[in-house]
């Protein structure tokens, strides 16, 4: 008997820009007992389910963008005599939806890090519960992930988690509900050993893939300073104390180390947080900009960023850092006019953000949004091929709508080309060329334009393209650059790295 770990994907390139962190933490909460487990990603290529031998356990992990491939494989594997068990943040809100369309013989909700054991005794005993309750596990007990079962010469970036859950309550975003708004720290130790189990291996590129990396913002700290009880002040001192410890941590690694977080805007108004970042080789972080209008930024609850000019000198001040931006920007917001797409274009180079991503609003299970959205098509929902809209994450690619939100102003068509058209001016090659000068020589310019031509390929032209020619050629294009794209992250390996 096997246990494979199966994370499901429509697209596969061969080589992966980043590590899908829970198969190496799932192969981890395996018992020793039942073997190492097999490790599946098919963002490098497809499952075999000639592999499986009745008997054999997988374990899929679904979020709503790859729920439909995972309930395929899911079937197929149960066909093939597996028993198959889901996990994921998809899966946790749509339990029956996992045994009804992906044949799941049981569902784990919450996280999986202490309840998978469990579930695997109960499926060898034959006493296999059709659901079980993960919860939110806290952050000490996070299970690390075993790198050792990496495959060699696969993944550009490999991810490490310092901690899960954000305080934030933003509309269209799932994390503060399912990860919870309470932030669940790792240990600094944990987190170190890991990163440096990578660094032996020769990863100098690493994710923090945290949901928030600033989790305690100067406001929250004068907050809860103004209150006469001082216990969340000083819960909050703390917290902030040990991303500082991290940080300095951090800063012991070898120099050519490079991580890249996750990040609120709000980390702009704290140059001390930011400078230990820099000093930690934190030299990236995705900034939800989302909106460059005030009314932008109320449509979507996150009235705590800024806009206009104000917003532009944020983001220039995480440069001054040492920190690049990947400035993530919504289109399709209620208040958006067709002013709204170059705006956002001219501000996004105005605030010299390093890379940027411009995403169409749709309405993801778990969020606000999508309450609002299922609740105002009421019992009658219109259907593509006979699945409501409101599944949409069960239509099949090809009939899938690419927008889902109506727009009060502008037709579906409009602001998908309009949205297409801001990537097209932002990855312009030379636009790109002038913001290559950021890395300065010429080969790292070199590198830096086949960086933004492979993200921008791998994730504008195969995720909003309306043509599929267009589509399988971004596929083909990224398939083909993401190997010699690699190389160009991969350090030397370190097998006798301590822990500083
Ligand atoms: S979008 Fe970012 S800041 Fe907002 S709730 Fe989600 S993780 Fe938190």
């Amino acid at each position: 008997m096997k246990v494979y770990l199966i994370n499901p994907s429509d697209v596969s390139f061969g080589t992966a820009v980043i590590t899908p962190r829970w198969l190496f933490v799932l192969a981890a909460a395996t018992p020793a007992k039942f073997g190492d487990p097999v490790l599946v990603d098919e963002t490098l290529e497809r499952f075999d389910f000639a592999r499986i031998v009745p008997g054999d356990i997988v374990g899929l992990s679904v979020h709503t963008g790859n729920a439909l491939r995972g309930y395929e494989v899911g079937r197929a594997a149960r066909a093939a005599g597996a028993i198959v068990i889901y996990g994921g943040i998809h899966a946790t809100l749509y339990p029956d939806e996992a045994r009804e369309a992906g044949h799941a013989h049981s569902v784990v909700r919450g996280d999986g890090d202490l309840v998978w054991a469990t579930a695997l005794e109960d499926a060898t005993a034959g006493t296999l519960l059709p659901q079980y309750e993960g919860g939110r596990v806290p952050g000490d007990a996070f299970v690390p992930a075993r790198w050792d079962l990496l495959p060699e010469g696969s993944y550009m970036w490999a991810s490490v988690q310092t901690v899960r859950g954000c305080p934030k309550h933003c509309s269209f975003c799932s994390v503060w509900r399912t990860d919870g708004q309470v932030p669940r720290m790792r240990t600094v130790d944990m987190v170190l050993k890991e990163i440096v189990d990578l660094r032996r291996k020769g990863f100098r590129f690493i994710a923090l893939a945290d949901d928030n990396f600033y989790p305690v913002a100067l406001k929250d700290l004068e907050m809860a300073n103004r209150r006469e009880d001082k216990t969340r002040y000083e819960e909050l001192k703390e917290m902030r104390a040990e991303r500082f410890e991290l940080m300095a941590r951090l800063a012991k690694l070898p120099k050519d180390s490079v991580f890249f977080t996750q990040i609120t805007m709000e980390a702009a108004e704290d140059p001390e947080f930011l400078d230990a970042m820099r000093k930690a080789n934190i030299k990236g972080a995705l900034v939800g900009v989302e909106s460059v209008t005030p009314e932008g930024l109320k449509d979507v609850y996150k009235d705590f960023n800024l806009s206009g000019d104000a917003l532009a000198d944020r983001l220039r001040t995480f440069r001054k850092h040492g920190v690049h931006v990947l400035g993530s920007f919504i289109f399709g917001l209620p208040s958006d006019r067709a002013t709204t797409f170059d705006a956002t274009a001219a501000l996004a180079e105005a605030a010299e953000v390093t890379f940027a991503q411009f995403v169409m609003l749709t309405p993801f299970p778990g969020t606000l949004d999508f309450e609002k959205w299922e609740k105002s098509h009421g019992d009658t929902p219109p259907a593509f091929d006979g699945i409501p809209l409101t599944r949409h994450w069960l239509i099949p690619q090809s009939k899938r709508p690419k927008y889902y939100m109506p727009h009060p102003t502008m037709a579906h068509e409009e602001v998908r080309q309009r949205t297409q058209a801001v990537w097209d001016r932002f990855y312009s090659l030379p636009v790109v060329w002038k913001r290559s000068k950021c890395v300065g020589g010429l080969k790292g310019r070199l590198a830096f334009i086949l960086i933004s031509k492979l993200y921008r390929q791998m994730y504008a032209n195969t995720g909003i393209a309306s043509d599929s020619a267009r589509q399988s050629r971004a596929q083909k294009w990224a398939r083909l650059i993401s190997k010699p794209t690699r190389r160009l992250f991969t350090g030397r390996p370190m097998p006798d790295l301590q822990v500083p």
